[in-house]
């Protein structure tokens, strides 16, 4: 004969079990999104880094280019200064100074360039340093997270083992049908396989429970499902 008065009482205990195994186990899940979120973070920053890099290269790559233009344009000028003391003519003279006059006008120009870019350069090159300087301290923050994960992972799971026993301990001592039937609804509804009847309502679906149903849970004669979603019902005393 199943007492099943005892019986619910061991149900009753089970969830509690079941419901903080859940717990761990989504804890546990967390972790490698969590260690997963950290490495995201880190891919990020570096491949901001690598842009700000990648423009300094550039920039860097360009005033270059442009201190060759302003010395080809300088030989140019010491070459017309040259010519001018081979010309014969006035005009021929003063078209070879008009010629050195806009090929220095333009050099000038290319000069006011190259400082700008050594500016921007400078500036590339703070955000750069600074940077570098912030990912170095992230990864070493990173690092120190990311170990401490992984102890909780390895702390977390042994606390789910010891657990894991307790409750299967206590699983031995119910019913075997009724046993199963439990974990049938506990798997079919998110974990939760009893429920209380509070103010009249089942607490897993809070649907209103017919005098009736209540009556038959009190009595303790048998185990007694919600009609709605199915969950074992007691009432707390
Ligand atoms: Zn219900």
């Amino acid at each position: 004969m199943v007492n099943f008065e005892e019986q619910l009482k061991l149900l009753i205990e089970l969830q509690g079990f079941d419901t903080r195994l859940l717990k761990i186990k989504d804890e546990l899940t967390s972790i490698p999104e969590r260690i997963g979120a950290i490495d995201q973070s880190l891919k990020e920053k570096g491949a901001s880094l690598k842009k700000h890099e990648d423009n300094l290269k550039a920039l860097q790559l360009k005033r270059k280019e442009k201190e060759v233009e302003l010395q080809t344009k300088e030989e140019t000028i010491k070459k017309y200064t040259s010519q001018m003391h081979q010309v014969k003519t006035n005009k021929e003279y003063s078209a070879l100074q008009d010629e050195i006059n806009r090929v220095k006008a333009d050099n000038s120009l290319i000069e006011e360039d190259i400082l700008k870019i050594f500016d921007q350069i400078d500036g590339v090159n703070a955000e750069v340093a600074g940077e570098k300087e912030l990912l170095k301290k992230e990864d070493a923050v990173a690092a120190g997270e990311k170990k401490k994960l992984d102890a909780d992972a390895v702390r977390i799971k042994g606390d789910a083992d010891k657990l894991k026993i307790e409750r299967d301990g206590l699983a031995a001592k119910i019913d075997k049908a009724i046993l199963a039937k439990y974990e049938r609804i506990l798997k079919n509804r998110g974990g939760l396989a009893v429920a209380p009847i509070v103010d009249e309502s089942c607490q897993g679906c809070f649907s209103r429970m017919p005098a009736q149903v209540i009556n038959e849970v009190k009595m303790k004669n048998a185990i007694v499902c919600c009609e709605s979603c199915t969950r074992i019902l007691y009432v707390e005393e």
